[in-house]
């Protein structure tokens, strides 16, 4: 039988992140991934999107901000097959560039699932594997709503197999990956409509950004509907889908898009070989140094629940690593203001408290809040503005800074810097005792009145 010091059930960024910062501490590690190595975010998720985003980018530029510059391309065309052979291409490359630090650090990859057999045991293609420790890393995977006619719908997965575009897509969910799609597919040129079922999308964001990004769709064209609960999803005869609502509304589309959330992968992992405590929600339930009921079995990332994004899963790995291969007792990952952007159009960044959770923890004595909205100057020159809004949450008699929010042109890459000192307590006099750099979209930030 193989025998390890530690295992990674998952090869997604947290199983990769664990095992590499295990052997590096000289602990014989190994990876088990039964699909491609990178998981989700480097296969289907972060990083396709990201450059879908950037060819969206590409596109506007093209057509809206070049010609306000000067530039004219008379006979610009789009093939979304170039797109999407050098995405893959981009992909295959992130993928081979694991094994080059898998081989320096020793850590073996195994291909194949793995079941549970006992508290230190996996199977893996009927083979038995021995590990000290185990962590589970397996991630999730986007969920249909259970309506009638349901899975004639896509979900992100399908979006990134696509060979072309479609004509028309209706994009149904609230969350991230509802508005990023929804912006990628309108921006390269699918006719895009939004379906939420309450009044907004991203409702747990401030809602002066979500106002703007609301705003920016309708000034773009991306449609918004709101109120509609998916009832039922039937096929055409021209294969196109008809999808009715709650109130009685209907619309057609060439694809649906299920962006409804996502569920833990659980399933064939045969947790109760061993007995491992679930959640309500149906994932893996860890406390705060990810350890699960069972002791020498650890879960992290997607498969948690706790904060879906990638980041998060490599800093909780490492961490782990850290306290179990390297002597660090005691550390565990903080998950207090993590920075996350949404790929949207523009994008929105976000640190900590929106205002509406302050004034709930803090009492709205004890908050105080700055605004500043302008015209991103990149976009000014014509008639496609497009409006930046930024916002500061603070509290107490230092107005401590708790949160920092955005939406606007470049917020993507200008709100890192800021996730740091947030972190180490700013206050709202720090910033602005801080020289703006000009002209830029992030000099607001430190000079808020
Ligand atoms: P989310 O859980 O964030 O959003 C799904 C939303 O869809 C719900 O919040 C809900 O919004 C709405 N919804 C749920 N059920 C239905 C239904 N039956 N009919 C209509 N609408 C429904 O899921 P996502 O899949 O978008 O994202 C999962 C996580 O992945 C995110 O939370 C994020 O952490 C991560 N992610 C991060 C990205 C990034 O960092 N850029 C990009 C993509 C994903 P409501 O209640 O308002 O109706």
């Amino acid at each position: 039988m193989k025998r390890f010091d530690i295992i990674a059930i998952g090869g997604g960024s947290g199983g990769i992140a664990t095992m590499n910062r295990a052997a590096e501490h000289g602990a014989k590690a190994a990876v088990i991934e039964g699909n491609l190595l990178g998981g989700t975010c480097v296969n289907i998720g972060c990083v396709p999107k990201k450059i879908m985003w950037y060819g969206a980018q590409v596109s506007e530029a093209l057509h809206h901000y070049g010609p306000e510059y000067g530039f004219t391309a008379d006979s610009v065309s789009f093939d979304f097959a170039t797109l999407k052979k050098n995405r893959d291409a981009y992909i295959e490359r992130s993928r081979n560039s694991y094994k080059g630090t898998f081989e320096r650090n020793g850590v073996e990859v195994i291909h194949g699932y793995a079941r549970f057999v006992d508290e230190h045991t996996v199977a893996v293609n009927g083979e038995l594997i021995y590990a000290d420790k185990i962590v589970i890393a397996t991630g999730a995977k986007p969920v249909q709503a259970n309506i009638p006619g349901g899975e004639y719908a896509s979900v992100s997965d399908d979006v990134f197999a696509w060979e072309t575009l479609p004509a028309s897509v209706a994009v149904i969910g609230a969350g991230y990956i509802a508005v990023e799609m929804a912006g990628v597919l309108h921006s390269l040129g699918v006719k895009t409509d939004l379906f939420v079922r309450r009044d907004r999308p991203l409702r747990r964001f401030d809602s002066y950004i979500t106002d703007a990004l609301v705003a920016e769709m309708e000034r773009t064209g991306l449609t918004l509907h709101t109120h509609k609960i998916p009832q039922a999803i039937e096929k055409n005869a021209d294969g196109s889908l008809t999808i009715s609502f709650e109130d009685g509304s209907q619309h057609t589309a060439d694809k649906i898009l299920w962006a409804v959330g996502r569920k833990a992968n659980i399933e064939n992992l045969n947790l109760e070989a061993v007995g491992i405590t679930t959640t309500a929600s149906g994932h893996i339930a860890v406390n705060e140094f990810q350890e699960t009921s069972v002791p020498h079995i650890y879960a992290l990332g997607d498969v948690t629940g706790e904060k879906e994004l990638t980041p998060v899963a490599i800093k909780a790995g490492r961490t782990l690593s850290e306290r179990l291969f390297n002597g660090k007792t005691g550390a565990k990952m903080d998950y207090r203001f993590i920075p996350t952007v949404v790929f949207s159009h523009p994008a929105i960044g976000t640190i900590g408290y929106t205002q509406e959770e302050a004034e709930a923890a803090f009492g709205v004595e004890k908050v105080k809040v700055y605004t500043s909205g302008f015209t991103s100057m990149y976009t000014a020159l014509g008639s496609h503005r497009q409006a930046a809004k930024f916002k500061l949450v603070t509290t107490g008699p230092e107005e401590t800074i708790i949160g920092l929010h955005g939406i606007g042109y470049g917020v993507d890459e200008m709100i890192q810097g800021f996730a740091v000192a947030i972190k180490m307590g700013a206050t709202k006099a720090d910033f602005d005792a801080t020289v703006a750099i000009h002209p830029t979209g992030a000099e607001e930030f430190v000079t808020m009145r």
